[in-house]
C-alpha cells in the first residue's frame, strides 16, 4: 500500500469497522482503518456482549439468525471462538399478562415463518435457572443464543485484520471527506489519504460522518450501563431479560454476574465522556435481586457506561450512502449490534465489491432517516 493511498478507508475501530475491514482485505483490497482513540474503545468494549436473536425486530431476524450461525464458526473466521458460550437467552414473564404478551410474540414469529423462539413454562424455567424467583411464570427462549467475551472478540478481529495486511491507525480522527478524482480525500488530524471507498463505522458518531458528505439524518444516542459483581459459584448458563423491565442478567464463565439491558447512565457525545448514574444502577440492582433473590449479598465491583448510536426505529444503518457515491454506512445499532458483528461487515464489503448484497438490507437504508 502506498503512503496516503488505499482502496478503502474505514472510519471507526469498533467491532463493525474491524469486521468490515477484515471482509475487505480478504477480498484483496488495500484497507486503512482510522480510529480516533484506540481499537474497541467505545461500545464494542462497553458491551454486555449478548449474542441474541431473541425478541428482535422482525426486520432484523434473518440477519441475526445468519450472524448466529457465524458465532458457532467464529474460529474459522478469526482464529478464536471469542469466548462464545451458547446457553440460550430467555425473556422472563413475571405475570400472566406478560406470559400472554410472550405467547402473542411466539404466534407472530410462527406466522412470519421463524422457529427460533420457544415458549417455556415455569417448570422448564426453573430447570434452567433453579434460583429464579417463585413469582416468575414462564418465558420465551432462543436456545441457541448465548454471550461472548467482548475483549477476546476485539483482540481476535484485530489480529485477523492486521494479519491480512490492513493498516490500523489509532489516535487519528477523520475530520472531513472531500470528493477527489475517482473517490474521496479522507482528511484526518494527521494528514490526508486518497481512497476509492469510505466505510462509515463511527458508531455513536455515525451521523457526524454522514454530515461530512451532506447527509443530515435523524439520530440520537444511548448511554447504556453495565455492572459486574464479584465471582460466585457457577449457577446457570442462559442470559435472562424480562418483559416489563430494562434488565439483562447473565453469569460469565469466570463466575461474575453481569447486569445490563438498557439501564441508562449519562453521556456527552461531543466530549466523548460517560457517567455512571448511581440511582439508575440501584434500580437495576433492585430489579436483578427481585428476579434472583439469592444474589442479595453479592458485591458489585465495577460499573460503566458506553455510548451507542440510536435511530428512531432502533434499526441500524447498513448499506450505501443516499447522497455520496463510494460511501457506505454501518452504524446505529441502537444497543444490539454485537450479535451482528460476524455478518454485517461482510454485507457492506459485498456492496463495495459487487455493488450488492445477497441479503435484504432495505429496512436499514440511510434514506429512511434523512431530514
Ligand atoms: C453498555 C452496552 C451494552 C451492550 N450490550 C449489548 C449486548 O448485550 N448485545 C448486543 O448485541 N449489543 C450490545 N450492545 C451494542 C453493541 O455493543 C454495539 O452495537 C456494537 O459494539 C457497536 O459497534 P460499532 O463498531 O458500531 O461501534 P463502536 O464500538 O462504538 O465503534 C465506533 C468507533 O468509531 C470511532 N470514531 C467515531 N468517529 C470517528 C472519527 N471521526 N474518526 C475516527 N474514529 C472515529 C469511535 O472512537 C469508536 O471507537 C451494547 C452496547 C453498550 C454500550
Amino acid at each position: 500500500m502506498r503512503a496516503g493511498q488505499a482502496t478503502t478507508a474505514v472510519i471507526g475501530g469498533g467491532l463493525h469497522g474491524l469486521a468490515c475491514a477484515l471482509a475487505l482485505v480478504q477480498r484483496g483490497q488495500d484497507v486503512v482503518l482510522f480510529e480516533r482513540s484506540w481499537i474497541g474503545r467505545r461500545a464494542s468494549s462497553a458491551t454486555a456482549a449478548g449474542v441474541r436473536t431473541l425478541w428482535r425486530d422482525p426486520a432484523e431476524i434473518s440477519l441475526s439468525l445468519e450472524a448466529l450461525e457465524r458465532w458457532y464458526r467464529m474460529d474459522a473466521l478469526v482464529g478464536d471462538d471469542c469466548g462464545f458460550r451458547a446457553g440460550g437467552q430467555i425473556k422472563v414473564a413475571e405475570s400472566h399478562a406478560e406470559m400472554e404478551a410472550l405467547a402473542a410474540r411466539f404466534a407472530q414469529m410462527r406466522e412470519l415463518g421463524f422457529h427460533h423462539e420457544e415458549l417455556i413454562d415455569a417448570r422448564e424455567l426453573r430447570r434452567l435457572a433453579p434460583m429464579i424467583s417463585e413469582h416468575c411464570v414462564g418465558g420465551l427462549i432462543a436456545r441457541r443464543d448465548g454471550a461472548a467475551d467482548p475483549h477476546r472478540t476485539i483482540a481476535a478481529f484485530r489480529r485477523a485484520v492486521e494479519g491480512h495486511g490492513a493498516v490500523i491507525r489509532e489516535g487519528i480522527a477523520v475530520m472531513a471527506l472531500e470528493p477527489a478524482v475517482g473517490g474521496w480525500r479522507v482528511v484526518t488530524d494527521a494528514g490526508s489519504w486518497t481512497v476509492r471507498h469510505v466505510v462509515n463505522a463511527a458508531g455513536a458518531w455515525g451521523a457526524q460522518v454522514c454530515r461530512m458528505v451532506g447527509e443530515v439524518i435523524q439520530f440520537g444516542y444511548k448511554a447504556s450501563m453495565v455492572f459486574v459483581t464479584e465471582r460466585v459459584e457457577q449457577a446457570f448458563r442462559p442470559v435472562f431479560s424480562t418483559v416489563g423491565r430494562s434488565l439483562s442478567f447473565k453469569q460469565s464463565s469466570q463466575g461474575t454476574l453481569v447486569v445490563g439491558g438498557g439501564i441508562q447512565g449519562g453521556g456527552d457525545l461531543e466530549k466523548g465522556l460517560t457517567q455512571v448514574d448511581f440511582r439508575a444502577l440501584a434500580k437495576g440492582a433492585a430489579a436483578a435481586q427481585e428476579l434472583f433473590p439469592a444474589i442479595r449479598n453479592v458485591q458489585i465491583v465495577r460499573a460503566w457506561t458506553g455510548l451507542e448510536g440510536k435511530t428512531p426505529d432502533l434499526l441500524p444503518v447498513i448499506g450505501p450512502s443516499a447522497r455520496a457515491s463510494g460511501v457506505f454506512h454501518i452504524f446505529g445499532f441502537s444497543g444490539h449490534g454485537f450479535e451482528l458483528v460476524p455478518l454485517v461487515g461482510e454485507i457492506v464489503a459485498d456492496c463495495i465489491t459487487y455493488g450488492r448484497s445477497r441479503y435484504d438490507i432495505g429496512s436499514f437504508d440511510v434514506a429512511r432517516l434523512l431530514t
